[in-house]
């Protein structure tokens, strides 16, 4: 069963209060296709321009990510420059080029087209919609956001929500679109705009999974280094829809299994900058640590 992506694909240039990188492989379509073929084959669409690095391509490849709807335009790749706080939950953008972005207009490559699990990780609304509008036989079909297209493009987003099956957001992107102080009334009302399911991630805090009826929530790994908290949400989302894929069901047991894989490969993508750690990451690994949350937030009732 394959999985389609779409998101951005950028240069990242990422400074904490202890280190600064240039130049880094980014974007929410390599974190979340990176984080999805953990769990089988991923199909990515996207672009670059002629600047991007081949020792990237090299990257995709090593995990078995088809690269036929990635298209390398004239002209340079988007790029992404942020700043963390000591609390590397606060963060600046410093600077976005949107590059080859401004054109792109894809479409999608035949065998693309009846990809029956689909993510639309973060960029524009009206990109998700372009995409979406070839897809031929969805199954299941996840879409990211961000706040500035809550802010700068509110109705194509509410739009959005009436055709994608889940919504994964963080917590302060769930208040802004919802204008609720709480999480839950957000989760209840972001359900009756559309999505069937909605993921809202609470950074370090965990994520909480709301269905109609249903609500599942997760702790996030009690890491003590982190380095570079960039993409650990597109990881989520990735690692997350990458495991529904494989199971290719969608029940309250898939579904809570999902959480748990995608907080799994966020808590590993932390480690380190870009997609270094996920570069060394090991099936062992990541069955390891999903022990750990298991036996972390088991509860045994008295
Ligand atoms: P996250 O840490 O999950 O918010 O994702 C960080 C990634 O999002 C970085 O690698 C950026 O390149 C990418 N990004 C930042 N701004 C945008 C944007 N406007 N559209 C698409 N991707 C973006």
């Amino acid at each position: 069963m394959s999985l389609l992506i779409t998101g951005s694909v950028a240069l990242d240039s990422v400074k904490t209060p202890l280190q600064e990188h240039h130049d880094l492989l980014g974007g929410s379509a390599s974190y979340a296709a990176v984080a999805a073929s953990f769990f089988g084959p991923v199909q990515m669409l996207a672009i670059v321009g002629t600047d991007f690095p081949e020792k990237y391509l090299a990257l995709y490849r090593k995990h078995g990510i088809d690269l036929d709807g990635l298209q390398i335009a004239d002209g340079k790749t988007f790029r992404w420059s942020g700043e963390y706080e000591w609390d590397l939950n606060k963060r600046r953008t410093l600077s976005v080029e949107l590059n080859v972005f401004e054109i792109f207009k894809p479409a999608l490559p035949e065998a693309y087209k009846s990809t029956p699990y689909v993510f639309l990780a973060n960029i524009s609304p009206q990109l998700q919609m372009h995409v979406l509008a070839q897809v031929t036989a969805p199954k299941f079909i996840v879409a990211d956001t961000m706040d500035l297209w809550i802010e700068t493009q509110r109705d194509a987003l509410t739009d959005l929500l009436r055709k994608i099956d889940c919504l994964v957001l963080n917590e302060s992107e769930a208040r802004e679109f919802t204008k609720e102080t709480s999480l839950i009334k957000a989760g209840r009302l972001l359900l009756k705009m559309g999505p069937k399911y909605v993921v809202i991630k609470k950074g370090e805090h965990g994520s909480m999974l709301f269905g109609n009826d249903f609500f599942f929530s997760a702790p996030a790994y009690p890491l003590e280094d982190i380095h570079d908290p960039t993409g650990a949400g597109d990881c989520f989302a990735g690692a997350f829809t990458g495991y529904l894929t494989r199971a290719d069901r969608i029940d309250h047991e898939s579904l809570r299994k999902a959480v748990i894989y995608g907080s799994v490969i966020a808590s590993y993508c932390v480690e380190d900058f870009s997609l270094t750690r996920l570069q060394s990451l090991t099936e062992a690994q990541i069955n390891e640590r999903y022990s750990l949350f298991k036996s972390m937030s088991h509860f045994d009732v008295v």
